[in-house]
């Protein structure tokens, strides 16, 4: 069964169920300017989960488009994609635990025709903090749907991620993973919610290709584990609880919102641990083969962006998007800039979009009228942008030809990718082309020069500051004022071992390298949001001062590894010059004051955490 067929019966199966039918929101959210986008099922229809009632009735179901921007560096894997489909169906006080897991179970083994002995389940195994119990009403549910198809499931009681990895598969078949894994709430951890806030245990299930396990990420494999054995296809949450004077208490009705992402189901289905397999992406992959003459086994990671980017672009332009300079506007333009490029160093130098769009506009066009009619459109809006695009490509190539003469030299390569931006690969391919010699040091000579151009960036000297932002969106300036909170939360919590090594922040996200030999736990993590939102929370003075170098370290001040100051240096301090939160060597900018953060209700939230290099851990984090 193949990816639309895959959505027509899923929306068919719950319509025979009761459920109407509801169209899917824009990726653009129409009432809600805090948000760029629509990145679950389950986030337009939170007020009647909070409890207004749906104009449809307590029965809905869609396939829902949503958009990830926070997942852009993770494309290229066999499972992310900026732009998915999530397969929603959703009871409003109505139906749950039992009906919820016997259909969706009965869809994919009967309807899609799943093997039932490669399905795996994980339910919550209670949380001691707060009193919540366990939820042995859905293992007692899968144990019986797995006894009908004749499979004697044993339960496991994992935990944490990290116990997964050391406990191992234990030959179960329903597992049970601490809040960390299998509880929602807005906020998280039960015991970060606040009052008034609903949540409740979740149940996923997860298709097993048996693949081998990569003792990269850990010594045994469990459902949840990263090396990709196991792929997440659908996740059942149990709304509850209400959080009541810091007590839980049950809802009288409680609700069910389930959300499984279509492509990774549809993958499951054609058994393939490969996403981009599945018969939504696979002819966008054809088509970069055609035009490329490349091998897909052989660019595998540039094909998987270059489809991506351009199926997410399509949809953000049928919305109403268009490229530009910010906010949804400037993720545009970024997923088109990144797609020319990548297809530009697989050799398609013209009319990329010209060419691919329209293999996505037909794939998509009778299932989504809207694609269909805005189809001129956004042909156009992108093949003006990447005419610009190549322009400045272009001004990169004549300056090569200004710049090399019979040898590349590390120089002129350095000086293509600092002044126009042009790629070091491409310079190296454009030498090749035209039988250039590459000087044998080229790599080393452009290391250093990148080297010294980030020290010049980051010495300051007479007026010039460390850290100066490139990008000075509002997004941008508040995620690094965020980042200095999370730096002095993370010495608050792991201790002032943690030193950091190296920062990179998007309109999207921040990304923080910091010194820490073992992985940071959940319950960690939890902590370090929660004192971020606290200082959030109390909307704290940001202010700086010139100070002299040694004078700013002896007082406490925060700098980064290997930085070279110059003699007197900017500190930016957050909260009470006397008893500040946080001081910090930089040179800004920053929000005056932290609440400004906060705007339109976002929440700091730590998304991942993984190791760097050894004795480097990385975090990423986004306000939400
Ligand atoms: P993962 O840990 O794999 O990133 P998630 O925990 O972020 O997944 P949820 O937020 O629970 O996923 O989303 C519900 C469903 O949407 C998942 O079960 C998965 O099938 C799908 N999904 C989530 N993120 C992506 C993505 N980037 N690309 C494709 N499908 C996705
Ligand atoms: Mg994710």
């Amino acid at each position: 069964m193949d990816a639309q067929e895959i959505r027509k019966k899923y929306l068919e199966y719950f319509e025979a169920k009761g459920h109407k039918v509801i169209p899917r929101a824009l990726l653009v959210p129409q009432d809600d300017p805090t948000t760029l986008f629509t990145g679950s099922g389950m986030q337009p229809l939170i007020p009647y989960l909070l409890g207004e009632p749906h104009p449809q009735g307590n029965r809905v179901t869609d396939s829902q488009t949503c958009f990830r921007a926070e997942d852009m560096d993770e494309v290229g894997d066999n499972r992310h994609t900026t732009f998915f489909e999530m397969l929603g169906n959703w009871s409003l006080g109505d139906y749950f635990k039992e009906d919820q897991l016997a259909w969706f179970w009965d869809f994919l083994t009967k309807t899609v025709g799943l093997d039932p002995q490669k399905l795996y389940v994980t339910c919550f195994i209670g949380d001691e903090q707060t009193g919540v119990p366990k939820d042995t009403e859905s293992a007692k549910i899968w144990k019986d749907l797995f006894e009908q198809e004749g499979i004697d499931a044993n339960t496991v009681e994992i935990g944490s991620e990290a116990d997964g990895y050391a406990k191992g598969l234990q030959d179960g078949r329903i597992f049970f993973y601490d809040a960390s894994k299998n509880w929602w709430s807005r906020e998280g951890l039960p015991a970060n919610m606040r009052d008034g806030e609903p949540g409740g245990p979740d149940s996923e299930v997860f298709y097993d290709f048996g693949t081998a396990h990569d003792k990269k990420y850990g010594a045994h494999c469990h459902p949840n584990c990263d090396c990709g054995r196991f792929l997440e296809i659908g996740n059942s949450v149990f709304m509850t609880y209400r959080k009541i004077d810091g007590k839980f208490q049950e809802l009288p009705k409680p609700n069910v919102d389930f959300g499984g992402g279509l492509e990774r189901i549809a993958a499951a289905a054609i058994d393939s641990p490969d996403v981009f397999q599945i018969s939504l992406l696979k002819p966008i992959i054809d088509g970069l083969e055609k035009l490329s003459g490349k091998n897909y086994e052989k660019h595998e990671s540039s094909m998987r962006v270059i489809a991506d980017h351009l199926r997410a672009a399509v949809f953000l332009a049928v919305d109403g998007v268009r490229p530009s300079n910010k906010q949804q506007g400037y993720v545009l333009r970024r997923l088109l800039r990144r797609a020319i490029r990548y297809a530009f160093e697989l050799g398609i130098e013209q009319d990329l979009c010209e060419k691919v769009a329209p293999i996505i506009i037909e794939l998509y066009e009778n299932d989504f009228p809207e694609v269909a009619k805005e189809k001129q459109a956004v042909l156009e809006a992108f093949m003006r942008e990447e005419k610009i695009f190549r322009q400045t490509l272009r001004r990169g190539l004549r300056e090569f030809e200004h710049l090399s003469s019979d040898q590349l030299k590390g120089e002129t390569i350095f000086t293509l990718y600092d002044t126009y931006g042009f790629p070091v690969e491409l310079s190296k391919e454009e030498a090749f082309k035209r039988e250039i010699d590459i000087a044998s040091d080229a790599d080393k000579v452009f290391d250093k020069l990148m080297d010294e151009q980030r020290q010049r960036s980051q010495t300051a000297s007479a007026g010039m500051f460390k850290g100066g932002l490139a990008d000075h969106s509002p997004e941008v300036v508040k995620l690094h004022t965020t980042t200095h909170l999370m730096y002095q939360a993370l010495k608050n919590i792991l201790g002032d071992g943690v030193v950091q090594r190296g920062s990179n922040i998007t309109a999207e996200r921040t990304r923080f390298d910091f010194s820490h030999p073992e992985k940071v736990s959940r319950e960690q993590l939890d902590e370090v949001e929660k004192i971020v939102n606290e200082q959030i929370e109390k909307d704290l003075p940001v202010t700086w001062k010139e100070e002299k170098t040694d004078e700013a370290f002896k007082k406490g001040a925060s700098g980064a590894f290997g930085d070279k100051y110059g003699d007197t240096v900017k500190v930016y301090t957050i909260g009470d010059e006397e008893k500040p939160f946080s001081r910090e060597i930089c040179g800004g900018p920053h929000v005056e004051h932290t609440g400004v953060i906060g705007e339109g209700g976002k929440r700091f939230k730590i998304t991942k955490e993984e190791a760097s290099s050894a004795g480097v851990r990385r975090i990423k984090a986004v306000l939400q």
